[in-house]
C-alpha cells in the first residue's frame, strides 16, 4: 500500500449528507436484515422484484428471504449489491448467503439495533466519522454525532390549502395573506437555525425543472390567494403553481443567505424510491441552475451528487461560479468508475477549497460505512495515479485530501466540533 493509501484511510471525516435514523428510531422500528436494503431495494426492483416486497411483514422471514436471494442473483453485480455485501461482511462476518444464512444474520443485524453503542461503533470507530449531517426531517437528532439538514420543498410544493395549512402548523401562524406567508417560512428556516440546522436542501429536481424563473410579488400573490380559495383537498395543477414554486425558490435561497446557510441542491440521478421509476431526468441537469447561480452570488450553492450524468456541464460550472461548492455525497455508489473519472477532472479544473468529498446519503450506518470505504480508496487511487504522473506532489495530495474529506465542510458549513 502506498502512503497516500495509508494517509486516506486514516483521516476522520466530516460526512456531509446522509438519511440516517437516529439510534432511537432504529430501534423503535426494530430494524433488521431487510431493514438495511436502501438502494440495493432499488435495484431488486428494477430486476423485476415488486416493489415493497421486502417489507411486507405479512411475510415470513424465510419467504422474504428467499425473494430476497431470487432477486440478489440478477443484480449482485452492481455497486449497490456490492456496499451491502461489503458492510455485512465486515460488520457481521457475513457470506452465507442462503436462506438459513440470512435467517441467522437477521438475528445479529436485529442485537445491532438493540444495542445502544452500534452508532459509535460502526460511525466512530469503524468509519472514523466525527460528524455526519443527517436528513430525516426532524432538528431533533439526539445523538452527538449528527447535524439537522431539512428540506425546504413542503414550504415551495404548494399545491392546495393543506399543503398551506402544514406550513402554518409547523411556523405556529397563521398566513391570512401572501406576506403573511412568507413570514411563516422565515420564522420556519429561523428556528431550524437556531435548532442547530446546517444547510437548507432543495429536492425540487425529483418533482419539477431546477429552472427558475423571476416572478413578482403580485403573480406569486394571486397564485396564492386562488389556493386559498381552494377547498382543503382540490388545488391547482403543478403548471398552475409554477410562479409561486418559483418566487418561494428566490425567497428561501435570499433567506438562506441571510441566516448564513449553505443551499444544497440535489442535481442528476434520480433514486427510484423516492420517483418512482418515473423521473424525467433532464430535469435536473445542473446547467438549469445557471440564473439562479449568478443572481445570487452571495450564497453557497452545494450542488449534490456531482451532477451525474450531467457532470461536464457540472464541471464547467464549478469552475466558473465561486458560490458553487461541489460534492460527492452518493457518487461514488452511483459508480466507481464514474466517480474516479469525474474526481480526475476536478483536480484538473476545480479549486480544491470548493470540494466536498464524501456524503453517504444512506439510510442505514451499515450503508455509510461501506460507502465510505469504497470512497476512501477511489480518492486514494485517484491521488496515487496524479502522484505518479507527476501532477501532483504527495504532500499536496494528503493536504488535497484533508480538505475534501474534512477542513472544507468545517469552513463552509462553519462547524463548531
Ligand atoms: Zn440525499
Amino acid at each position: 500500500m502506498s502512503s497516500i493509501h495509508e494517509y486516506v484511510n486514516q483521516l476522520r471525516i466530516i460526512d456531509g449528507h446522509e438519511h440516517l435514523a437516529t439510534p432511537q428510531i432504529r430501534k423503535k422500528e426494530n430494524q433488521d436484515f431487510f431493514s438495511l436494503m436502501h438502494y440495493l431495494d432499488s435495484d431488486l426492483v428494477t430486476a423485476g422484484m415488486e416493489r415493497g416486497a421486502l417489507g411486507n411483514k405479512k411475510s415470513s422471514d424465510e419467504e422474504r428471504a428467499a425473494t430476497f436471494l431470487k432477486y440478489w442473483e440478477r443484480t449482485n453485480n452492481t455497486t449497490y449489491a456490492r456496499m451491502f455485501g461489503s458492510a455485512m461482511q465486515d460488520l457481521y462476518g457475513f457470506n452465507d448467503w442462503s436462506v438459513k444464512g440470512i435467517l441467522d444474520v437477521n438475528e445479529k443485524v436485529k442485537a445491532a439495533t438493540h444495542d445502544p453503542d452500534w452508532y459509535n461503533e460502526v460511525l466512530f470507530k469503524k468509519s472514523g466519522i466525527d460528524l455526519a449531517f443527517t436528513l430525516i426531517q426532524t432538528t431533533k437528532l439526539e445523538y452527538d454525532l449528527f447535524r439537522p439538514i431539512m428540506f425546504m420543498d413542503f414550504t415551495f410544493r404548494l399545491r392546495n390549502r393543506k399543503d398551506i395549512h402544514d406550513v402554518e402548523q409547523g411556523a405556529g401562524m397563521n398566513a391570512h395573506t401572501f406576506q403573511g406567508y412568507l413570514d411563516a417560512v422565515d420564522a420556519l428556516l429561523h428556528r431550524y437555525k437556531q435548532e442547530g440546522m446546517v444547510a437548507t436542501k432543495l429536492g425540487h429536481a425529483y418533482w419539477r425543472s431546477l429552472a427558475s424563473s423571476k416572478p413578482t410579488f403580485h403573480e406569486a400573490e394571486s397564485v396564492f390567494n386562488r389556493l386559498l380559495g381552494c377547498t382543503l383537498a382540490e388545488g391547482l395543477s403543478q403548471l398552475e403553481t409554477v410562479s409561486l414554486q418559483d418566487y418561494l425558490i428566490h425567497f428561501i435561497i435570499q433567506r438562506s443567505i441571510a441566516y448564513e446557510l449553505p443551499i444544497q441542491i440535489h442535481t442528476g440521478h434520480h433514486e427510484t424510491s423516492v420517483s418512482s421509476n418515473g423521473n424525467l431526468i433532464p430535469n435536473s441537469n445542473a446547467a438549469l441552475l445557471l440564473p439562479l447561480l449568478a443572481e445570487y452570488e452571495d450564497a453557497k450553492f452545494v450542488l449534490l451528487h456531482c451532477g451525474f450524468p450531467y457532470h461536464d456541464a457540472y464541471l464547467s460550472m464549478a469552475k466558473n461560479y465561486p458560490n458553487v461548492y461541489t460534492d460527492f455525497t452518493w457518487t461514488y455508489i452511483i459508480s466507481p468508475t464514474a466517480a474516479k473519472g469525474i474526481l480526475h477532472q476536478m483536480i484538473e479544473m476545480v479549486p480544491q477549497t470548493k470540494i466536498q468529498g464524501f456524503g453517504g446519503d444512506y439510510n442505514h450506518v451499515e450503508g455509510t460505512y461501506a460507502h465510505l470505504k469504497l470512497a476512501r480508496g477511489i480518492v486514494a487511487d485517484t491521488l496515487a495515479e496524479k502522484i505518479a504522473e507527476g501532477a501532483m506532489k504527495e504532500k499536496d495530495a494528503m493536504r488535497f485530501a484533508d480538505r475534501i474529506f474534512r477542513e472544507n465542510l468545517i469552513e463552509l458549513y462553519q462547524l463548531d466540533l
